[in-house]
């Protein structure tokens, strides 16, 4: 079926099913595997099954979520089937590309009137998820399969500075209040801070630096900056966001610019189920014995929120340079059969279990 949002979910009728799927559009000018890939292993997963009489009774139910990537809304489909989108959140969503309003969107594909698939969490016995990793690591160690271990947390701020806006030409340098001065000294320092507290793994980004009026023949009055970073444990960012406010704290006491700070959104880490993992890492070691790792997913995947209802799993194959939300987006013939394949013994391995 096609849903009300544009979600395809297929239908199994044996008796016991897995979920398996990814998302349906990715970024503007994008790759062709990111979210396709794992759209395309669960209809794979879906034919094998229903063809294989080994596998009688044991079902996939194949699913693709629609606007994974925020084109109207974040998680949109997944959200939607999940329960956590309202009809006012579909009244008020307009694609930040051009402008159309999502129900315009939807109309104009067909969809409107149609009604929204809610999750039955008692029809799976989960969902799995398989995605291109995005990212070097898997390529960098040479490995070819990842099994997700958990969806890092995102936190993220606002963090505003407060000066006095003035000539650059007749305002001496030592009475100076430069908000813009002050915000590039914090980020210099955050980033020579947080290695002091951060895991392995924990990454942090100034996304977004804005000065005002920011013109060259002003000293900036007001400066903001937008900080995120992002780990697996909560612990971990319970502590980088006791660092930061500690750090504008800091700012904010030995002047001369007022500093403060705001907080944007909180998503938290997701640990994927203990169990699906090693079904996973089993069917990795039977098809590329050695050549597999646990690790964190750094990016946000619709995987988050399935697991919310129903025990997740997710499984990486490599991207090539690392390179993803980009036409260059690709990954090996072999490794693109191999995390099928994977992905269909870890399926069988749940089912049986
Ligand atoms: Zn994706």
């Amino acid at each position: 079926v096609t849903d009300g949002v544009g979600n395809v979910i297929g239908r199994s009728s044996a008796s016991r099913r897995l979920l398996v799927g990814s998302h349906l559009e990715s970024q503007n000018h994008a790759g062709w595997l990111d979210g396709a890939l794992g759209t395309i292993y669960g209809l794979e997963l879906a034919r094998a099954f229903a063809e294989d009489p080994a596998c009688a009774g044991m079902g996939i139910e194949a699913a693709t979520w629609a606007d994974e990537e925020s084109h109207f809304l974040t998680y949109t489909g997944s959200k939607s089937f999940t329960g956590l989108l309202g009809e006012a959140d579909i009244d008020n969503a307009r694609s930040r590309t051009d402008g159309t309003p999502l129900r315009e969107a939807l109309e104009k594909a067909g969809y409107a009137g149609r009604k929204r698939e809610l999750i039955e969490p008692s029809r799976y016995v989960g969902y799995l998820e398989a995605h291109i990793e995005q990212g070097d690591y898997l390529e960098a160690t040479g490995l070819r399969l990842g099994i997700v271990t958990s969806i890092v947390g995102i936190w993220q701020y606002r963090i505003t500075f407060a000066g006095v806006q003035n000539h650059a030409g007749t305002t001496r340098m030592a009475i100076r209040k430069d908000a813009g001065l002050a915000l590039v000294k914090l980020a210099n320092e955050i980033d020579r801070r947080f290695p002091e507290v951060t895991g392995e793994r924990t990454v942090w980004t100034v996304g977004r630096i804005t000065l005002e009026p920011g013109a060259p023949s002003i000293v900036p009055g007001r400066a903001e900056m937008l900080l995120q970073f992002r780990d697996a444990e909560r612990s971990r960012l319970e502590l980088l966001e006791r660092t930061i406010q500690e750090m504008v704290g800091e700012a904010d006491r030995t002047g001369p610019c007022g500093c403060t700070i705001e907080t944007i959104s909180r998503s938290e880490p997701v640990v994927m189920s203990a169990g699906f993992q090693e079904a996973l890492e089993r069917a990795a070691e039977t098809h590329a014995p050695g050549q597999h790792i646990r690790m964190p997913s750094g990016a946000g995947h619709d995987a988050q929120l399935l697991a919310r209802h129903l025990p997740a799993g997710m499984l990486f194959v490599p991207s090539i340079g690392g390179i993803s939300h980009h036409w260059a987006e690709d990954t090996k013939d072999e490794d693109i059969v191999l995390g099928c394949q994977t992905l269909a013994t870890a399926a069988r391995i749940i089912l049986e279990g």
